[in-house]
């Protein structure tokens, strides 16, 4: 997947003396220093000096946060302090449409922890249209307070849209009461409460715009969700959440997915998907006894090496367990392949090499064998113990996954490790939501508005496909309590779910605040288990596609699977593909490998959002940029792989 898109950040030295001599400043270089040390995350598209004058820091605010050129985030450095004229916190907070209390107290408490003159310091934060702005201290201490809050600044900053899908968001299920005053306390040292793995999706096109946040909720509900209870005349028209792109979306279900826990498995088919939480040594040698590699006789070799002439044959080794007979010196004994050779015996010589000479009376069995052989040496045709495997030896190592194709449990049956360690498995169960959802398989026709539930089959398959357990949680009506009474018995038999529909803009898309007012979700605090749940589009081919893109990735740190997520390889266009001018898009795509060993990508067909045939057939999502005009035939690209590739 393409990197994170670059934000734009810009820097606003506070201060009369650097107004009128630009070289006495050394805090832009300073901040600049600590935006790089972010390995190209930001750019720093702009830097000023204004004096300390309220409207002149004001003025350029406003003008960074507005306009085609405006920046993500604004730091000023300077003028927070509690002599005359230090009033760079006041300029701010006047034009500032939203507080962040958040982002104050990391910064103080970072600074704190260096000197207590951070006291001396009065920082403000938050954001002004979509332009986050913090207030670092003069030259002293700007870094620590920048670097306290840099890391966590790109999740608090609203980017536009970059691309179609909506993703879930994470509810807290070890406690279902909802909790009266759960949410942040202004001040509270709690992460920005903007801060969570919502985007909202725009289907193919509708483009509704993203405004600010309409609040009709009551002042002081941290719910950014529609409030059920106030109908379809107070919802709001724009969604509230953060436009996230998909790095950006990804590294947050990272952070909220629960870690791995780790069981301990029988050594059996089961274990195939797992992967081992453990470090695997071998328990014993293979082959664990000295054993022959070919059918022929095991003989002492003389010093001379040579063995032509006729010899009794005293003993028989079979590949069974027991002993045979020692064999001396002018005897030999007759082996199979994979039996232990009888003490004594320094090389086994191909019943190729050999000829019968005489049998017993009875003709059932070799009396002598003439053995047509020189020049052998000791340890000819033999498996020397451990020569496969040394006991104590690692043959596996922790994070390795159990594959069906059967090496890893081969390597381990082999060793004798009867038991291992491995990550638990999420059991996932699949939810569809809906009024008009009926089951598939509902006989005859349908009534005016009812549709075939397609998402809870497909997703069933696609959890099943990739190696989880799915339970069918069935179809929720579109009613608050309903959906509520759903998920929580759903989260007592599964450890993630996936729910789709109910996430549009509609009256009844009852997801979100189920998820946040009903079950206390995109509430992180405190260290108690969460179990996650991500609810897509109700649109089938989105559905499967933001499987793929968000869910996948979370079942596989549950499972500690690593790399998270589809794997992604380069693909030639076979032929013109086209780009949507807004947003980058995932085109399914059939993806094959031709006689030359190139793999090509050919288009599933239309990819509108609710076309369920646009995934028939398709084992790749393309990550195609937004653009003008088609991406033509012999472009390369890259494609995320959902299945197998096939040949041409
Ligand atoms: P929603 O997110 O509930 O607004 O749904 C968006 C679109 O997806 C609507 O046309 C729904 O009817 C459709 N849809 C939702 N769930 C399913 C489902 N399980 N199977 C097929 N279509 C669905
Ligand atoms: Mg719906």
């Amino acid at each position: 997947m393409s990197a994170a898109p670059q934000l734009r950040a810009a820097i606003l030295i506070v201060s009369t003396t650097a107004a009128n001599d630009p070289s006495a400043d050394a805090s832009e270089a300073t901040l600049r220093q600590v935006f790089e040390a972010e390995g190209g995350k930001w750019d720093v598209a702009e830097a000023a000096i204004v004096p300390d004058a309220t409207t002149r820091i004001q003025r350029q605010l406003k003008r960074w946060s507005k306009g085609a050129g405006k920046v993500n985030l604004i730091v000023t450095t300077g003028g927070t302090g509690f002599a005359q004229g230090d009033d760079t916190p006041e300029a701010v907070s006047e034009i500032l449409d939203r507080p962040a209390p958040g982002l104050v107290h990391a910064m103080l408490s970072a600074s704190l922890a260096v000197t207590p003159f951070a006291m001396m310091s009065r920082p403000v934060a938050g954001v002004l249209n979509e332009t986050v702005i913090i207030t670092l201290p003069g030259s002293q201490g700007a870094r620590e307070n920048l670097e306290a809050v840099i890391k966590t600044l790109p999740h608090a900053c609203l980017k536009r849209p970059a691309q179609t899908l909506e993703l879930s968001t994470l509810a807290e299920s070890s406690d279902w009461r909802p909790k009266p005053g759960y949410h942040h306390k202004a001040g509270a040292a709690v992460q920005p409460h903007h801060h969570h793995p919502h985007s909202h999706s725009h289907g193919h096109g509708h483009g509704h715009g993203h405004g600010g946040l309409v609040r009709h909720t009551k002042p002081g509900s941290e719910h950014l969700s529609n409030d059920p209870s106030l109908g379809p005349s107070r919802r709001q028209r724009a969604s509230p959440y953060p436009m996230l792109d998909v790095p950006d979306a990804l590294a947050l279900i990272e952070e909220h997915t629960p870690r791995p826990k780790t069981v301990t498995s029988a050594v059996n088919t089961q274990l195939v998907g797992s992967i081992l939480a453990q470090d695997v040594v071998a328990r014993e040698n293979v082959p664990a006894f000295r054993a022959s590699i070919v059918d022929g006789y095991a003989v002492v070799v003389p010093s001379d090496g040579n063995m032509k002439g006729t010899y009794p044959v005293t003993a028989i080794s079979h590949a069974a367990p027991g002993e045979a007979k020692p064999l001396k010196l002018g005897e030999i004994a007759r082996i199979t392949t994979g039996a232990p050779l009888p003490e004594g015996a320094t090389s086994v010589i191909m019943v190729e090499d050999t000829v019968l000479k005489s049998m017993t009376d009875d003709g059932s069995e070799e009396r002598e064998v003439e053995l047509l052989a020189d020049g052998v040496k000791e340890d000819e045709n033999i498996r020397e113990v451990g020569s496969d495997i040394k006991q104590g030896t690692k043959i596996m190592s922790k994070g390795e996954k159990i594959s069906g194709v059967g090496g890893e449990l081969g390597l381990l049956a082999a060793v004798g490790v009867a038991e291992v360690e491995t990550y638990s498995r999420p059991v996932v169960g699949v939810l569809s939501t809906g009024d008009e959802i009926v089951e598939h398989d509902k006989p005859g026709n349908l009534r005016l508005g009812e549709v075939r539930d397609t998402n809870r089959i497909t997703l069933l398959s696609a959890v099943r496909q990739w190696g989880f357990e799915a339970v069918d949680l069935g179809i929720a009506r579109d009613k608050p309590g309903t959906l509520e009474q759903v998920l929580r018995d759903g989260f007592r038999r599964v450890d993630v779910i996936i729910t789709t529909g109910g996430v549009s803009m509609g009256e009844l898309d009852l997801l979100k605040p189920t998820i946040e007012r009903a079950l206390g979700g995109t509430v992180h605090f405190g260290r108690r288990t969460v179990k996650p749940i991500f609810s897509l589009p109700g649109n089938p081919a989105s559905a499967l596609v933001t499987f793929h893109l968000f869910v996948l990735p979370s079942l596989h740190h549950l499972s500690g699977q690593s790399p998270a997520g589809v794997p992604s390889v380069p693909v030639t266009l076979s032929h013109d593909f086209p780009l949507d001018k807004g947003r980058p898009e995932y085109h399914r795509a059939c993806v094959s490998v031709g006689r030359d060993g190139l793999l090509s990508a050919s288009s599933t067909g239309g990819q509108r959002s609710s076309k369920v045939g646009s995934m028939k057939t398709a084992n790749a999502l393309l990550c195609m940029p937004k653009g003008e005009g088609p991406l033509r035939t012999g472009h390369v690209v890259q494609a995320l792989l959902i299945a197998p590739i096939q040949p041409l």
